[in-house]
């Protein structure tokens, strides 16, 4: 279905609150997975556990032995794990969004390397062609690939080129036919050894030049795969590095527009990001099931574990946060869904979320199972391993934290931009001027006093004293990022420790936004039911984001930050850590 036109009013409720708005219309009713995909998602969940069920000590055996057999490959495909995000009229099962990520949070209850085969193809290996593709390239290889005859591989980071990505090597020059000879080397691709399809990011105008995305197939001369890496965790899955020696690439194998290819890389990596939040929600759910089974079973002191409150407060932190951490990856996926053009800050803020709520999680579930969390026979371990990633691959958290705080800035600054103008040309365009005055002042206002603040008013009255201190927390995020760009100008960008800051208030408001609205739906549903367990959950939440979020505005105007730095200077020029008691 064709998704709705924007209404710009609906957009990046993230970035809105660093203006102290409120752009909750896409929150309230809070969305649901639709109707029409319930029945096909259901039937997929179904035919993954009846699959993945019963096979934990087989997972077990390929994190050993560091790889997934081909016939457990082969079951995948024949499953349809490889077709999930491809439109049905190409043999795909044509999934949102948001039933991709529910999938991926299925397969991720048993074995983090099975969703990341799946996942790398689906998420990044082959979304350059869905979003960019012409329709030739999608028709010759979308049919393939939802079969999983052809396995699709990312191919962006190099030996010098990782977070800095728009800094690759790997470059293609153009053959005067049209056609292009790439040569350069990838490496820790997912995929890597498996693919047939790679999605290749190479420099086409010189070193220093813009960046084009192309199709590069694994049958094609000069392409090469190393041997698997041996990795901490999702051992299971294949990455290696990738090999381009003076590859010939068709003309019709760019994807997207010549130059364009970070605009393509970044807008993958964006779109892709539920599927990640949605693999670590799976992880959760099912170390909260571990730490429920093991906390009741396990007797010290002649009672059950879970009867004293240290246990229970790791129990409901987990709970919380698995709850905070489906309601972004849900409303990210849903913004994707409707088509909205700027989700780019609410999904890096749930990637961040999500990636470190999963870590949270597996440490407490781990640390309730006391000695045996730490033996290999139990799973925590493993998730451990498995779970670390997340917070490094598809963009560093430091680098999506710098992202976020940035890119709300922007807008911050963008409408100061507008005041300073509008000041200037009162003279010459009074009633421009004073348009862009009066929405000022009244911001202004809203930033100071409670009668004019931005409203989060469609939560349920119950929740009114959590959307008060949302409300007011925005106000605060409004008014420090305003003060941070008066202070810092431009040179905000080398200011990392305040953009942190900046950047931490944003995502834990923002996930409170997102708890409430969902609460707010249930309440709201249930009519009058009992929702004691919900309201509760949004509490704990308010309660440990306020704490969050206060720190990090605190921390503004009251840190240690020149120490802190000294610290880290005096370190590094010496070599170390340069005390002793000796
Ligand atoms: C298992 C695995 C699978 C992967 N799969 C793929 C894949 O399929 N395709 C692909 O293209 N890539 C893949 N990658 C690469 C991954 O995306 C990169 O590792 C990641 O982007 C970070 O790059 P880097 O490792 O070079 O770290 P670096 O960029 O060297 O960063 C190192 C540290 O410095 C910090 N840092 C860097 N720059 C800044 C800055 N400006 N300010 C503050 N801090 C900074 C980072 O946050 C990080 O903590 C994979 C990696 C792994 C480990």
């Amino acid at each position: 279905m064709k998704p709705e036109a924007t209404n710009p009013a609906d957009e990046s409720p993230a970035k809105g609150l660093f203006l102290g708005e409120f752009r909750d219309s896409r929150l309230f009713p809070f969305p649901k997975i639709s109707e029409s995909e319930k029945e096909s998602l259901s039937l997929v969940l179904e035919s993954v556990d009846r699959f993945m069920s019963g096979k934990e000590a087989q997972f077990r055996r390929f994190d050993e032995k560091g790889e997934q057999p081909q016939e457990y490959v082969e079951e995948l495909k024949a499953l349809g794990l490889f077709s999930l995000i491809i439109p049905a009229e190409f043999d795909g099962l044509g999934l949102s969004n948001s039933g991709y990520s529910r999938v991926l949070q299925q397969t991720s209850r048993y074995d983090a390397s099975t969703s990341l085969t799946i996942g790398a193809h689906s998420s990044i290996g082959l979304k350059a062609l869905l979003l960019f593709g012409t329709d030739e390239q999608k028709k010759r290889y979308l049919p393939r690939l939802a079969t999983g005859e052809m396995i699709a591989a990312f191919c962006l980071t190099e030996s010098g080129s990782g977070s800095d990505a728009a800094s690759v090597k790997t470059y293609a020059t153009p053959n005067g036919d049209g056609s292009w000879s790439l040569t350069g080397e990838k490496i820790w691709i997912t995929n890597g050894g498996t693919a047939g399809f790679f999605t290749v990011f190479a420099k086409t105008e010189g070193e220093g030049g813009k960046m084009t995305a192309f199709i590069v197939e694994r049958e094609w001369a000069g392409v090469s795969s190393g041997p698997k890496e041996d990795k901490m965790g999702i051992r299971a899955s294949c990455t290696t590095t990738v090999r381009f020696d003076n590859v010939q690439v068709p003309a019709d194998c760019v994807l997207g527009e010549p130059g364009k290819g970070f605009k393509v890389a970044m807008a993958v990596l964006n779109n892709g990001r539920t599927g990640l939040g949605g693999g670590c929600i799976g992880a959760m759910k099912r170390l909260i099931e571990h730490a429920v089974a093991q906390s009741t079973q396990r007797k010290q002191f002649g009672k059950s574990i879970s009867e004293f409150q240290l246990v229970k407060e790791k129990i409901a932190l987990m709970t919380m946060l698995c709850f905070a951490s489906e309601s972004i990856v849900s409303f990210v996926g849903a913004l994707v869904d409707a088509g909205v053009e700027d989700f780019s800050v609410e999904a890096a803020a749930s990637k961040v979320f999500v990636s470190e709520a999963l870590w949270t999680v597996a440490d407490e579930a781990l640390q309730i199972a006391g000695g045996n969390g730490f033996m290999k026979e139990y799973p925590y371990e493993r998730v451990v391993r498995d779970c670390r990633i997340n917070r490094i691959f598809e963009g560093t958290n430091e680098i999506l934290r710098l992202y976020i705080g940035l890119s709300g800035m922007k807008d911050a600054g963008d409408s100061l931009k507008g005041v300073a103008k509008g000041v200037g040309g009162i003279f010459n365009d009074p009633i421009k001027g004073f348009g862009l005055l009066t929405g000022y002042a009244t911001r202004k206002l809203s930033q100071v006093t409670p009668l004019g603040r931005g409203s989060f008013w469609r939560v349920a009255a119950q929740l009114k004293p959590e959307a008060a201190w949302l409300e007011k927390g925005a106000s605060k995020l409004g008014q420090a990022a305003e003060a941070t760009l008066k202070k810092h100008g431009k040179g905000i960008i080398g200011e990392q420790l305040v953009t942190k800051r900046i950047a931490d208030s944003a995502i834990d408001l923002f996930v409170g936004m997102c708890v409430l609205a969902r609460v707010s739906s249930i309440i709201t549903e249930r009519a009058g039911g009992d929702c004691g367990d919900e309201v509760a959950l949004a509490r704990v939440y308010t309660h440990f984001a306020r704490t969050r979020v206060s720190n990090s505005l605190k921390g503004l105007v009251q840190n240690s930050d020149r120490d802190l730095l000294r610290l880290a200077d005096g370190t590094l020029s010496k070599g170390g850590y340069s005390w002793d008691i000796l």
